[in-house]
């Protein structure tokens, strides 16, 4: 029908626009238009042919016709209609005769041909009363001359208004209010929810503060349909913030405020405040919302539900954070400020997780450390010593070269062995036979401490395969210590050890307290044997006041041992029981000597009464006529002269003999007089310390001293000054 009208058109008004070159309005003729575009949503052609457009939007319309041109525009127009709705029985021109500024046509013409051409229209907004307008395209010819009647059914545009929410302005606050709260609790749960993993919750109900645990149960539940939760809250969130647009939009009207108003509001309410409190006291907030967000579930449920079950499909179980070894021992080192852990127990776990990285290869003591001890060795004086020296419970026994290890020797082994009796090592080692331990070197630690646990030697010797099959290369020694100081990650001192700095792998090169080596047996002359000399000194210093540590120093009393008319020897002459070499001491006759029987019998006569009995090894006479009994520490009094005056009242007070013999007090010119008989009865070996060797020793005590006290305190200067600087 539009066609046929189109031609009807075209024939009635070809006379006038024959034969003219410059744009003729007279010869324009626009029969229909059809709308392009439009600003707004909801502008449509209706059924009648009419345009129906959005008030305030800006509309691209094409017009059809005849005659159309550049200027076209310029005597278009819109008139507007006395009805709100086209009277489509009813057109005449009079439609016509006024220009409305409700709708204006922009100038220029666009995609201008001779039939057609676009225009751009803007649509006022309508009063406020008004709900809508209609309105006829006209054509503005020659004054004075109407335009000819035409049907314009085409040539309507019906301007609609644009329907706003019409709320009051409190009620409008309010629902902005609880949807911007709404928004809040959303995404903060969003995050305090989703962050709390089901790992974490459980972690948490079992091992929680009280309060914790009842809102890790709280929230358990909800936590376990985590896609269920996720969608639900999202959904919430999207639709309470687009919901919030809007009504910023019907409170404030114009649209980039409204966006700008929302978008802040949302922003700071509805996210950064709620998420910064969540993700701190996620657990509370999320438990005292749990009906809210129950009923949330339940209302975006048609929605939220199907969507968790794809995500599940799709993604899987949410198992919840897992922490590996690695991640664990990083995580407990970097909350470590904030836990409650000490720093040595931080250190064992640490050194627990990491026992099953490590080889005991990292932790042995290197075969060229290691104390090892021949087969061929005889277990005297000597070899005993080096064994008590170097301070090892567990000693492996080679073969010829190092890395051929056969046997163990435990120093328990040797409680039953005297040194005197040279027994070879062998027969220890064969009569206990310790069964060797052997571990590969690349053995993880845990496998290690598991091995030590089943009750096998707590020595273990490391050892690596070489390239000739079944051929093993040594390589250390491994023990339970070891292990032990790599869980708890610091070193363990024994008893024997004297303190970390100076602790080396390999004992024997410290400082020991016991210097045995000390007792070996000195070339030729030695009289006594290495074992006798230390007991006599142990009993020297233990039982005798004079040589107590603390008045003559553990060495200096050696030395005074190792002197060379210190020990003695009595041959006894059986044919001449009474000669006069049999006598030790002899009543009422000075000596200055102490005698400490070491092998041998004596007979001793004392008292007036003439008292005799015999004594054995370890009895000691004359102590008096050492001196005065020192006083104190040997550190103070010696020097300032107390050796060569010692006071009279003193030596009174004691008395040191073993036996029940009296002495007589030295007289004042310090010489000391027996009061009893001392005679051998047998071959004797024994100790005579006379009072000049004794001063000696007292003398050298005093200076190793104070020699040690003056390097003990340069040492602790030096160290003051190294902190200091
Ligand atoms: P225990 O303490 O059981 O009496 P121990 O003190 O001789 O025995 P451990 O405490 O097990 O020995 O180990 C202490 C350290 O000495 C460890 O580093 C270990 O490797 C090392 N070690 C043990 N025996 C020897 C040895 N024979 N030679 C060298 N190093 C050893
Ligand atoms: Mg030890």
């Amino acid at each position: 029908m539009l066609l046929r009208l189109f031609l009807l058109l075209l024939a009635f008004s070809q006379p006038a626009s024959a034969g003219k070159g410059a744009p003729q309005h007279n010869n324009t003729v626009i029969i229909g238009m059809r709308l392009e575009s439009s600003t707004k949503p909801g502008a449509v052609h209706l059924i009648k042919g009419v345009i129906q457009v959005m008030e305030g939007s800006v509309i691209q319309l094409r017009i059809f016709g005849q005659g159309i041109h550049e200027s076209t525009w310029e005597i278009v127009y819109f008139s507007e209609l006395a009805t709100a709705e086209p009277d489509f029985h009813n057109f005449n021109d009079s439609s016509c005769f006024e220009e409305s500024n409700d709708l204006r046509v922009q100038p220029f013409s666009q995609d201008v041909q001779e039939t057609s051409a676009v225009l751009t229209i803007v649509v006022k907004t309508l009063r406020r009363d008004v709900h809508t307008k209609s309105y006829v395209l006209c054509l503005e010819k020659d004054p004075g001359q109407s335009q000819q009647p035409v049907d314009r059914h085409n040539l309507y545009i019906q301007v609609l208004e644009d329907v706003k929410l019409e709320l009051p302005l409190w009620l409008i606050i309010i629902l902005m209010i609880v949807l911007l709260s709404l928004s809040g609790i959303f995404s903060g749960l969003n995050l305090g929810l989703m962050a709390l993993d089901p790992m974490e919750l459980r972690i948490v109900q079992n091992c929680g503060k009280p309060k914790e645990k009842k809102y890790a149960a709280r929230i358990e539940p909800l936590r376990r349909k985590g896609n269920y939760l996720l969608c639900s809250l999202l959904l919430g969130n999207v639709l309470v913030n687009a919901s919030l647009t809007i009504l910023s939009d019907i409170l404030v009207g114009t649209n980039m405020v409204a966006i700008s108003i929302s978008t802040l509001a949302i922003v700071i309410f509805g996210e950064i405040i709620p998420q910064a409190l969540c993700s701190r006291h996620g657990l509370a907030v999320g438990a005292h919302t749990v009906p809210l967000t129950k009923l949330f579930m339940l209302l975006t449920f048609p929605l939220s539900y199907p969507l968790s079950k794809i995500l599940d499909y799709v993604l899987g179980k949410e198992i919840g954070t897992v922490y590996t070894r690695e991640k664990l021992m990083e995580m407990l080192k970097l909350t470590q400020p904030y836990n409650d852990l000490l720093k040595e127990e931080l250190n064992i776990i640490q050194g627990a997780l990491e026992l099953r990285s490590k080889t005991v290869e990292c932790v042995m003591t290197p075969l060229e450390d290691c104390y090892l001890i021949s087969s061929d060795a005889v277990l005297d004086f000597d070899t005993m010593t080096e064994i008590m020296e170097s301070g090892y419970t567990r000693i492996p026994v080679y073969d010829r070269y190092y890395s051929n290890i056969g046997d163990m020797l435990y120093v328990k082994d040797l409680a039953f062995v005297d040194p005197d009796d040279k027994t070879p090592l062998k027969t220890i080692t064969k009569f206990y036979n310790h069964p060797v331990h052997f571990v590969a070197h690349n053995t993880k630690l845990d496998a290690m401490l598991n091995e030590f646990k089943k009750g096998k030697s707590h020595l273990a010797i490391v050892q690596k395969a070489t390239d000739v099959e079944g051929e093993h290369e040594v390589m250390g020694v491994v023990t339970l210590e070891d292990i032990i100081e790599e869980i708890i990650m610091s070193e363990i001192l024994d008893e024997s050890d004297i303190s970390a700095e100076t602790r080396s792998k390999r004992r024997a090169t410290q400082t020991r307290r016991w210097d045995f080596s000390a007792f070996r047996a000195v070339g030729n002359e030695a009289k006594i044997s290495p074992q006798l000399l230390l007991a006599a000194h142990r009993f020297l210093s233990t039982e005798v006041q004079w040589f107590y540590p603390n008045i003559i120093t553990e060495k200096c009393l050696l030395c005074l041992l190792k002197h060379r008319d210190v020990i003695c020897e009595l041959k006894f002459d059986e044919g001449n029981k009474d000669a006069p070499h049999h006598f030790l001491y002899q009543r009422n006759k000075t000596a200055d000597y102490f005698i400490l029987i070491l092998q041998g019998k004596v007979e001793v006569e004392a008292c007036k009464e003439n008292m005799k009995f015999e004594n054995g090894p370890f009895s000691y006479y004359g102590v008096l006529a050492l001196g005065p009994l020192p006083v104190g520490d040997n550190t103070s009094g010696f020097l300032s002269g107390n050796i060569t005056r010692p006071s009279f009242e003193h030596m009174v007070t004691v008395f040191g003999s073993s036996g029940s013999s009296n002495q007589v007090l030295p007289s004042a010119n310090l010489q000391y007089m027996a009061d009893f008989t001392v005679r051998a009865l047998s071959d004797l070996l024994y100790i005579k310390i006379t009072r000049m060797q004794y001063q000696d020793g007292l003398l050298a005590s005093v200076l190793e001293t104070s020699m040690a006290a003056a390097e003990t305190q340069s040492v602790e200067n030096a160290d003051g000054q190294k902190n200091l600087s």
